[in-house]
This record gives C-alpha cells, sequence and structure tokens, in this order.
C-alpha cells in the first residue's frame, strides 16, 4: 500500500512534529503514547476514509472524535464552507449564519430557547458552568467520575478520554483553588446535593470512558435531585448532541436539563461550541445580564455555515437508519472479536459503539457502570494489540482505550462488515500476542 514516491513518511513527519509540537501532537489524545508506535500523518479523508502520509487508506472510526458525522469532505460541507469563505472569513458584528444555526438547535432541542455560540467544547462547559454559578449565586458544581467536560481548571478533575489514557489524575498546574468547589462522584449514581450546589454537569451518555450509557433513572434523579436544592442541571451534549439523533440526549431521555452544552457535529468539522438554554437563564449572559463571557471568533461564519449545513443534512430518518446500522455492527463486531479469542463488550447508545477488549482468560466482560468498572475494562493491556492489529489491516480507531467509535452517514454496511471481518483476524493476532507477552 506504501506509496513509494510520497515525499515524506510519517515518521518522518512525525519527527519533524516533534522538534516543533510538543509530544508532536496538538492533542494528546491524537498521540500513540498508550499504544506505542508512530501516529500515521492524516493528508486527506473522504467520507468514511483517511489517507496518511504514505498514501494508505484506513476505514476511519474517529471521526475528528465526533465533529465529523457526515463522512470527511462531504460535498455540503465542503461547498457552504467555500462559499461562505469567498464573503469573508469573520468581522466582528453579527451575521445571518449565527443566527440561522442558534435558530436551529433550538427548534430541534426540546427546552431549549437561548443559544450563545463559542469556539470550542471547553469553552461551552466553562462558560455554563460561570452562567450556572451567576444565576445561583452559589459556587460548588458536581461533576462526574470519567465525565470529560474540556480542559478548563475547574472541570479536568476526574476528566477521562486523555487524561484517562496518560494516568493522570487531573493535571500539574492546576491550583487547588481552581477545584476547591468541584465535587467528583461516580456516574450512575444520584449525588446528595445540598444548597451550597450551583450545578450538576453530565455527560447524558458517558463518552470519554469509553462508552457508559446512563443507567435506567439515572438522569430523572438528576433532574429531581437539582429540582430539590435549587441547583441547575447541565446536560453536555458536545457528543451526543445532533449526533443520537437531532434532539440528542434529551429527546432520548425525555429529561429536560436547564442548560446545555454543544459542539463537535455542530461545527461540521470547523471549530464550534455553543451553550444554551432557557431564556430566563440565558439572560444572565453580558451583555443583559452580569455573567461575562466573549470571544473575537465566536459564530464564525465559515464555522456556522459548515454546522448549518451538516444539520440541514440530516433528518430524523437518517438518524434511525445510522443508529440501527451502529447496533448490528456493535452485534457483530462482538461476536468477531469473541470468537477470535478475547474477551470483549461492545456496547451501543444509538449510533455511538464502545469497545472493551481483555485476555480470553478474564472471561465474559460486564459492560461497565461507572469509571472504575471502565478503568478495570480499559487498562488490562489489550487494546494497543487490537489497536495496531486493526491498523494493519486498514482500520483506524482511537488510539487509546477510553474513546468510543464513531461510526457516521458515511460509514454503509459494507463499509461497517469490512471493520468486522479485520476485526476478526485482528482479535486472533492480538490473541496470540497477548498470549506470548503474558507468558
Ligand atoms: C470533546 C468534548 C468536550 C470538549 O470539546 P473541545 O471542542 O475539545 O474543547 C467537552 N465535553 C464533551 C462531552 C466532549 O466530548
Amino acid at each position: 500500500m506504501a506509496d513509494a514516491v510520497a515525499p515524506a513518511s510519517n515518521a518522518d513527519w512525525f519527527a519533524r512534529a516533534r522538534r516543533v509540537i510538543p509530544g508532536g501532537v496538538d492533542s494528546p489524545v491524537r498521540s500513540f503514547a498508550s499504544v506505542g508506535g508512530t501516529p500515521y500523518t492524516v493528508v486527506s479523508g473522504e467520507g468514511p476514509y483517511v489517507v496518511d502520509a504514505e498514501g494508505n487508506r484506513y476505514i476511519d472510526l474517529v471521526q475528528s472524535y465526533g465533529a465529523v458525522l457526515l463522512g470527511h469532505a462531504h460535498p455540503v460541507v465542503t461547498e457552504a464552507v467555500t462559499a461562505a469563505a469567498a464573503r469573508g472569513t469573520t468581522f466582528g458584528a453579527p451575521t445571518p449564519g449565527e443566527v440561522l444555526l442558534a435558530e436551529a438547535i433550538c427548534e430541534r432541542v426540546p427546552g431549549c430557547e437561548q443559544v450563545r455560540l463559542v469556539s470550542s467544547g471547553t469553552e461551552a462547559a466553562m462558560s455554563a458552568v460561570r452562567l450556572a454559578r451567576g444565576a445561583t449565586r452559589r459556587d460548588r458544581i458536581v461533576k462526574f467520575d470519567g465525565c470529560y467536560h474540556g480542559h478548563s481548571d475547574g472541570l479536568l478533575a476526574g476528566g477521562g478520554s486523555g487524561v484517562a489514557m496518560l494516568g493522570l489524575p487531573g493535571s500539574v498546574g492546576v491550583s487547588a483553588g481552581a477545584v476547591a468547589d468541584t465535587e467528583v462522584v461516580p456516574y450512575n449514581v444520584v449525588p446528595a446535593l445540598d444548597e451550597r450546589v450551583a450545578c450538576v454537569i453530565v455527560e447524558p451518555v458517558a463518552a470519554n470512558m469509553n462508552l457508559v450509557p446512563p443507567a435506567p433513572g439515572f438522569l430523572e434523579g438528576l433532574r429531581a435531585a437539582c429540582d430539590a436544592v435549587g441547583a441547575l442541571l447541565i446536560f453536555d451534549e458536545v457528543i451526543t448532541g445532533f449526533r443520537l439523533g437531532p434532539d440528542g440526549a434529551t429527546g432520548r431521555s425525555g429529561v429536560a436539563p436547564d442548560l446545555w452544552c454543544f459542539g463537535k457535529v455542530i461545527g461540521g468539522g470547523l471549530p464550534v461550541g455553543a451553550f444554551a438554554g432557557r431564556r430566563d437563564l440565558m439572560a444572565e449572559l453580558a451583555p443583559g445580564g452580569p455573567v461575562y463571557q466573549a470571544g473575537t471568533l465566536s459564530g464564525n461564519p465559515l464555522a456556522t455555515a459548515a454546522g448549518l449545513a451538516v444539520l440541514d443534512h440530516v433528518g430524523p430518518a437518517d438518524y434511525e437508519a445510522l443508529a440501527a446500522r451502529a447496533a448490528a455492527f456493535a452485534e457483530d463486531l462482538e461476536a468477531a472479536v469473541a470468537s477470535a479469542g478475547l474477551a470483549v463488550t461492545a456496547p451501543a447508545v444509538g449510533p455511538l459503539v464502545g469497545l472493551f477488549v481483555g485476555p480470553a482468560s478474564s472471561g465474559p466482560l460486564v459492560p461497565p457502570w461507572d469509571y472504575d468498572s471502565a478503568h478495570a475494562l480499559a487498562s488490562n493491556g489489550t487494546y494497543g494489540h487490537f489497536f495496531h492489529a486493526m491498523l494493519r489491516r486498514g482500520v483506524a480507531l482511537a488510539p487509546g482505550p477510553y474513546e468510543v467509535m464513531f461510526p457516521g452517514m458515511a460509514h454503509d454496511d459494507g463499509v461497517l462488515s469490512r471493520v468486522v471481518d479485520a476485526a476478526a483476524d485482528a482479535a486472533a493476532e492480538a490473541a496470540t500476542e497477548r498470549e506470548v507477552e503474558v507468558g
């Protein structure tokens, strides 16, 4: 597959990257720190595929960690962005695109009345928490172990994803003061709250400790617990929003939070985030209210054009079809990996598919319900073998055991069945490697 005339190999690019970029990556989850080896450098993508610097083509299940829903370089996105760029890239004045995107979000998400656009999910979560504190005049926040809400100081504690992959408790450089008002509690248990709590922030389907669905009654319990003490409930739907369906986890669960965080899909692959909520709460924001929040590139015309193109392109039937494909894929994948001799569980929620693998000796795997149980399954050392065996067969998974797979609108049955075929072979190889390793 390697292209002999490629100007630089993946290794060349990575060596150059490491000279000028810490660790060679602009986000730690992209590094191969937990699986070993050298990352492939992507030069292009098309639909479900990415192509690396050596000309290798992979079926891509990373899809920018969920930012891409239609597949790479989808023409409706490319055309919308190109047209927007020709009109000017940023103005520092209101533009139609931000109005249209805010309207599109409010139309789809029940209970969501106003939206403030920002440039990342991190900003969305950080700003939603500030708003919750401002609106309640309380300081304490409650988050769940293994839920990721971006890398802002107060939210990084117990953060899942890259933090979990690197085995960090949080981050050096975050002061004790910055996290003093953050309480981290186990997922899927309704915590005891009191009247010092400004907000409870939760991933309504946890997708940064691999995949952990909410237990029946968990989200309803959070709603009731918040209401009992006057705390606000924040759904961080940066992954689930406009991916589980047009109305996200909110529609799926029937539980409405007070505030939402969005990102990823709503930017169509460009940098966007949003926080949103009831009109009375959003009125607390500057310029009308006392909670300050701002951004030079917020509501950027290219990003809103891309996001709108995606939201307008998909309807409920597309989401239903994708969820059905993903459910079948999860079942087939689990069966293929198990029959090849690894212990496995592949939980699925709508289009989100998780994957935990272990040595056959660990017996059938029970799907995890919180960070501790997810960590136990993700840290057995098998994933790295499986990951590389898949990569050699032309399938790109995330290079860490705490991420979910993102089959999207471009992953048809044919593509997904090739992933399953590759998984059967890859699992057999990984099982052998593991046996050699454990002796
Ligand atoms: C990705 C993610 C974020 C952070 O978004 P960025 O755009 O990476 O800053 C926040 N919350 C959740 C649930 C996420 O998955």
